[in-house]
């Protein structure tokens, strides 16, 4: 990424907060509205649109939890997805979180987290394994994105682990890249008792990768490590599990 790149994402990010700090100033006589119906027989939330934005990783994980504990209940605003907000965010982003998730069809962090355009910094890879690009593009996020909090979200059922399961255990043969994904995975798996049933197993290797994923991300980046010393950026782990839904913190 070019300075010259960086040094307009800053600026468009200063434009695009003065914008965003006028639309909740704007907002705040329409809170008490929950929703209205659009033309096309819809509906818009309105008071999500002008929420301030989270600026701690408090923040950060407190509307994160709220936003699943409202997906867990079905009860979503899938705030964030009007026209208005999409032409909002053309001339820059200000997410409040980024979270790097496995790349699952079943983890999708906008939706399980109820969020909408321009709210997470999303980052995916089986099995939430790191490489150069995914470590580059969350150093982006919270060098010149300012997130607060990065999130490393691992799943139950995660056939990743479960390869790098086999590939210990089993002798499994895995081939080209899939198999650097198990190799990547494999130290966790060597760590992690091998206790309970297959199933529990697997959940606590899953864990393990979540949390070894959050460390090896603090270990290899520098400029992660410089925020979470001097900038308050906290990097945590957590799991989703598939059938109910619920993100719990590591
Ligand atoms: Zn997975």
């Amino acid at each position: 990424m070019s300075n010259s790149n960086s040094a307009l994402g800053l600026s468009r990010r200063r434009l695009f907060g003065l914008g965003g700090g006028v639309a909740a100033t704007l907002a705040v006589g329409a809170s008490a509205a929950s929703a209205t119906t659009n033309t096309t027989g819809g509906t818009t939330h309105l008071p999500s649109h002008g929420r301030r934005r989270p600026r701690t990783a408090d923040e950060a994980w407190t509307a994160l939890r709220a936003g699943n504990d409202r997906f867990v209940r079905g009860d979503l605003r899938h705030p964030h997805q009007s026209v208005e907000r999409r032409e909002d965010l053309a001339d820059g982003q200000d997410p409040f979180a980024t979270v790097l998730a496995c790349a699952d069809s079943r983890v999708p962090p906008e939706i399980v987290f109820d969020q909408g355009l321009g709210d997470l910094f999303t980052v995916r890879s089986a099995g939430e394994v790191l490489d150069d690009a995914v470590i580059g593009s969350i150093e982006y996020a919270v060098e010149h994105l300012h997130t607060p909090l990065v999130l490393v979200l691992g799943h139950s059922g995660c056939g990743a682990v479960q390869a790098a399961v086999d590939l210990v255990h089993n002798g499994a043969e895995l081939h080209d890249s899939i198999s650097y994904l198990a190799h990547s995975i494999e130290a966790g798996v060597l760590r992690t008792p091998r206790v309970g049933s297959d199933a529990e197993y697997l959940r606590a290797c899953v864990e393990e990768q979540a949390r070894s994923a959050a460390r090896t991300l603090r270990e290899r980046s520098a400029i992660v490590r410089h925020l979470v010393d001097g900038s308050g950026v906290r990097v945590v782990s957590g799991v989703y599990d598939l059938e109910t839904g619920r993100v719990d913190r590591l």
